[in-house]
């Protein structure tokens, strides 16, 4: 099962200790922003190239993979030699020519579902990805926008059992950005995994309400552990649900 967590983004030399606390607790993978993508060009867009020495020490610590976003092909090569999976995020992937791009490197990509993304279509996007040669593709639901506002998106449950019927990628569930309340990341993360989900992404920082992106829906380090705990009885009670 694939478990991302890591902070939405890399803010400082905390970073390598969420790492190591997230690797202790049972995570797969590690995820950081380094260029963030923002709904206003006059918010922080992340610490860029300041980050790669933290991230290598944190790879170096926790032997585990990095996942990041790439938004366009310049960053796709700056950040080449630290990423070990490719992150398509919600508001470029409906850009074929970039998926295109992601499909001619020989990493894995993750595709979040763009926010007024179909589920037929969510699948055809990935061809674009495929055609172009890299197979290695990951689904991740992770909300979408509909007339809800207590949450921050809807957390489409439909798309992921929908998904296993339609192709045969692997979908796995972002219930941060799916709800944006850190109070419903773990029930939804869980609800995610009976409907077929392979894995989870979730955000976690050391002080979530002072996070500089998507604290809201940070998970401190602690609910990360209560989450994993969770996850491992639902994997003893349904052992042929969840793989
Ligand atoms: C993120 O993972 O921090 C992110 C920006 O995700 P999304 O593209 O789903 O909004
Ligand atoms: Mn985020």
């Amino acid at each position: 099962m694939m478990i991302i967590a890591g902070p939405c983004s890399i803010e400082d030399r905390n970073f390598v200790d969420i790492a190591v606390a997230v690797k202790r607790l049972g995570a797969t993978h590690l995820r950081g922003g380094i260029f963030k993508p923002r709904s206003s060009p006059f918010r922080w867009h992340g610490i860029g190239e300041e980050a790669f020495e933290i991230v290598k020490e944190a790879k170096r610590l926790t032997g585990l993979p990095f996942v990041c976003e790439a938004m366009s092909g310049k960053q796709i090569e700056q950040l080449y030699d630290l990423v070990d999976v490719f992150q398509v995020g919600a508001r470029n992937q409906q850009d074929t020519e970039l998926l295109k791009e992601f499909g001619r490197q020989d990493k894995p990509v993750i595709m979040k579902r763009g926010m007024a993304t179909t589920i037929e279509e969510f699948v055809m996007a990935a061809d674009f990805i495929i055609n172009e040669g890299n197979s290695n593709v990951t689904l991740c639901e992770r909300g979408i926008r509909t007339f809800e506002n207590y949450t921050r998106n809807t957390f489409d449950i439909n798309c992921v059992a929908a998904i296993k019927d339609l192709c045969n990628l692997p979908i796995i569930a972002d219930a941060s950005h799916g709800t944006g309340r850190r109070e419903l990341v773990i029930p939804i993360t869980l609800a995610s995994l009976v409907a077929g989900a392979s894995g989870f992404m979730v955000e976690v920082h050391q002080n979530p309400d002072q996070a500089m992106t998507d604290g809201a829906q940070s998970l401190t380090i602690e609910m990360f552990g209560q989450l994993m705990q969770k996850v491992h009885v639902l994997k003893a009670v349904l052992p042929e649900v969840l793989k």
